[in-house]
């Protein structure tokens, strides 16, 4: 009998898809883990664990719901470790004379899937999905000859859509956005919730893994693998949150601390981007929760706005400017990354503990992302294509359709202002504000030039210097441009010459 083979990617692990609603046996579900896959980019090894362990475990789970799975290992002898290659094999093997794929997130992906239809002999056809609220060109049609693509234009648009936080046709609490809300310091109050934290074995695959010479970085200790590899492990930490954190969430969204560096937030990014969450169901969630367990609206609406508006947005605007928008680099920036973004091992203490932080957890929440380690990425005018490659390896959510806009367009502003209004740049008040690093640096955050001066202070104005000439016309840059045209030569001088002391050392600060 000829049977049909469905593909499923390391992403795509929706048990709810209707793909799984009747156990039809003409079917063939593959599942594979390639070399093309790990080695594209350089990757966090909890990265690889995790994906590779949340796989076999779907897998399992379709095996016990009496799915025909072939499931092909990184170690096993006939792996090709290429789509195309095992598909050919598996098809061969198996009188298959259909193939269906889940359209994948990723350009790269549904390129290589495109191509598959015209070089295979059977018909290859691709269906949603059925994770995202959006289609891919949604945004793009949204904000059809608009010039800015703000996100807050389309996030209310999605709160009507879908009928979250609304008393008719208005928003519940008489505001759409509470983000002023959102921008407190934790200073120890209050107290951190005991996390759930799923544990897993991973000591055998993790030697698999180096023993297929895999290259990755990053802590690979048992003890600091704390991500969730099922439905039921993603729901639990869901639910969690919501009972816990969600709470505080809104508050301290933005701030920053040396050692409780979760704070409030939710770490469901892993299981909403392989799709063991859907977005939806944890809007509804959040949702119920503010109706009954009566939870802060800032908070509640601060959370569903980063899954409902910026989320969704996000991806809009990845399928908007792909193929290309990995090469934009609006400020030409040419310079490599500092060593120690791969060590942690600088005095600059936010960066350190940022990046260490990082590398132990393949974590970092969402500020420390952009007014840390982005922040100093673009004040230092390192090339945007290095630090695209570093956020898309160490990260455990990073999938490319939503962390090259948030690395290219939000953090680096080198789409040229498509994403954010004005770059997220920062001297180090922000970061003394937000965060606890400063009491304890090497570094004076109060200071621009003297010996110990924070290296931000100096990279700040000598940003706004150097690029006078593209950001001089920004109307959300009027303070800051009027500063600088008012600034002493002198001192604009000195500033600049420590900047550049700093930039011409920048393997050694
Ligand atoms: C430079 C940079 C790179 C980033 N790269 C990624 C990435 O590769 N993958 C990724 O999922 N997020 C990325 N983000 C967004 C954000 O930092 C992470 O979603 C968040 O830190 C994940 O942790 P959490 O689940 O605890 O999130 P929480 O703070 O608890 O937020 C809840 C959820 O909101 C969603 N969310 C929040 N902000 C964003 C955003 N800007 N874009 C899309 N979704 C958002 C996420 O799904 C997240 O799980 C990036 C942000 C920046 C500034
Ligand atoms: S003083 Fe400067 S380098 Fe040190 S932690 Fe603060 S902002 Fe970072």
């Amino acid at each position: 009998m000829k049977k049909k083979l469905r593909l499923i990617l390391g992403d795509q692990l929706n048990i709810n898809h209707s793909w799984f609603s009747d156990s039809a046996n003409d079917y063939i579900y593959l599942m594979m883990e390639i070399k093309d896959e790990t080695n594209y980019v350089r990757h966090h090894i909890q990265k690889i664990l995790a994906i590779f362990s949340a796989m076999r475990s779907f897998s399992d789970t379709l095996k016990v719901k009496n799915f025909n799975t072939i499931y092909i290992k990184i170690d096993d002898k006939k792996n090709e470790h290429s789509f195309k290659k095992n598909i050919l094999r598996i098809a061969k093997e198996n009188n298959i004379d259909s193939i269906e794929y889940q359209q994948p997130d990723e350009f790269r992906l549904d390129e290589l899937f495109t191509k598959l239809q015209s070089s295979l002999n059977v018909e290859v056809k691709s269906v949603s999905s059925e994770h995202f609220l959006t289609s891919r060109n949604y945004v793009k049609e949204f904000f059809k000859d608009k010039k800015q693509w703000r996100m807050e234009e389309f996030y209310r648009h999605m709160r009507k859509e879908y009928s979250i936080l609304l008393e008719g046709e208005k928003p519940i609490g008489g505001k759409w956005n509470y983000d002023a809300d959102n921008r407190k310091r934790w200073n120890g109050d209050p107290k951190i919730s005991k996390d759930f934290r799923p544990s897993h074995n991973c000591e055998k695959l993790l030697n698999t893994i180096k023993d297929e010479g895999i290259d990755y970085f990053g802590a690979d200790s048992a003890e600091n693998f704390r991500w969730p590899i099922s439905r039921q492990e993603s729901l639990k930490l869901l639910d969690d949150f919501i009972k816990n954190d969600l709470c505080h969430f809104g508050s301290f969204q933005d701030a920053m601390d040396d050692e409780k560096w979760r704070l409030f937030h939710s770490f469901i990014s892993f299981s909403l981007n392989t799709k063991m969450l859907n977005p939806l169901e944890v809007i509804i969630k959040a949702q119920e929760a503010y109706h009954l367990k009566k939870l802060p609206l800032s908070s509640v609406e601060g959370f569903i706005r980063q899954i409902l508006g910026w989320r969704e947005y996000i991806r809009g605007v990845y399928w908007s400017q792909m193929p290309g928008y990995e090469k934009n680099n609006f400020f030409n920036h040419d310079r490599n990354m500092p060593k120690w973004y791969w060590t942690g091992e600088t005095k600059l203490r936010c960066l350190s503990k940022s990046i260490s932080q990082s590398l132990d957890n393949s974590y970092a929440h969402h500020i420390q992302r952009l007014m840390v380690v982005g922040n100093f990425s673009l004040l230092a005018g390192i090339d945007p294509k290095y630090i695209h490659q570093w956020y898309l390896g160490i990260y455990i959510d990073a999938f490319e359709w939503v962390e090259l806009p948030n690395t290219l367009g939000m953090s680096q502003y080198a789409d040229g202002g498509l994403l954010a209004t004005k770059p997220y740049v920062s001297s180090a008040a922000y970061i003394n504000k937000m965060s606890n690093y400063c009491s304890k640096c090497t570094y004076n955050y109060k200071e621009k030039i003297g010996d110990n001066a924070c290296p931000f202070n100096s990279l700040y104005w000598n940003f706004f210097d150097r690029h006078r000439d593209k950001l001089s016309k920004n109307p959300r840059l009027g303070i800051v441009n009027s500063q600088l045209k008012k600034m002493d030569e002198i001192q604009k001088k000195a500033i600049n010459k420590k900047a550049n002391e700093y930039l011409d050392n920048i393997d050694f600060i």
